[in-house]
């Protein structure tokens, strides 16, 4: 019998991910407003948020800005014996409130999938993915289910590594894409390679929300510092024009 599983924050995350779990897992979602048609769609259950939350896997895809005020409301409604795993794009801050606010008796692992709906388009084999061990016995498993069966590029990272290396990978990038998608760079004939990966910059974000730029940008304890740096950076090399 396939394990029961739900999905809590039916976003654009969630619904991205639902048909690449659903052969694997009895699925059941839950989200603020309502996408009962959405789930349907998809074939999955949609469920009160009483019933999700007493699944024997619980992923929470909501926003991170909604973790604190979530986990302490509903943190008696998670089954005891649940394995909890968060999907944000910053791995320090939610693992520390899932410690914090949920029954000791309940496993966590941290994740974050590093694809979405666009770069995960053509489906998501070979792209990367990064489990912080928090406190389960199932770390193992799930390594070899992101591996094997979803054939994901799999790492683990410590909650501090990985938020010291995406405040390059992610927060830079994002904050230099947004400035060029603000700029509004035009298309040219001319186009050099370099030019062109600029676009290419300028496309491959437009898809996320302001929210999840926030929380990379925000909820990074690494991230200012290196966005300082770049600006200083700019300065400097205007200062030498
Ligand atoms: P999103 O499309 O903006 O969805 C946000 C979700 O959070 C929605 O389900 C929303 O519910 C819920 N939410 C927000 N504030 C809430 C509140 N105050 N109360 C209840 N629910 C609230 O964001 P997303 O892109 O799916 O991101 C969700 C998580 O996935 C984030 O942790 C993000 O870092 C992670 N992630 C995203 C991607 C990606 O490519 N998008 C990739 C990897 C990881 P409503 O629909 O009711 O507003």
């Amino acid at each position: 019998m396939k394990k029961t599983l739900s999905i809590i924050g039916f976003g654009t995350f969630g619904q991205f991910i639902t048909p690449h779990l659903s052969p694997h897992f009895d699925i059941s979602v839950w989200n603020r407003s309502d996408y009962q048609s959405k789930a349907s769609e998809l074939g999955v259950q949609w469920v009160r948020l009483k019933e999700a939350l007493s699944k024997e896997i619980i992923i929470l895809c909501t926003n991170i800005s909604f973790f604190e005020s979530f986990l302490k409301e509903n943190a008696h409604l998670f089954n005891p014996n649940a394995l909890v795993l968060d999907v944000a794009s910053v791995k320090i801050l939610p693992i520390e409130l899932m410690v914090k606010y949920l029954p000791s008796t309940c496993e966590i692992i941290g994740t974050h999938p590093l694809f979405g709906p666009q770069s995960g388009k053509n489906g998501i084999q070979n792209l990367n993915f990064v489990i912080s061990p928090v406190r389960s016995k199932k770390v193992d498993c799930l390594k070899d289910f992101a591996e094997n069966t979803l054939k994901l590029k799999v790492f683990v990272k410590s909650a501090e590594e990985h938020d010291r290396e995406m405040a390059y990978v992610q927060a830079l990038t994002h904050f230099v894409a947004r400035a060029i998608n603000e700029m509004n760079i035009p298309d040219s004939p001319l186009s050099t390679q370099a030019y062109l990966k600029l676009l290419e910059l300028k496309g491959l974000l437009s898809g996320d929300s302001f929210e999840l730029f926030k929380a990379i940008e925000n909820n990074n304890p690494f991230a200012k510092e290196i966005r300082e740096n770049f600006k200083s950076q700019l300065i400097k090399l205007e200062n030498l024009l």
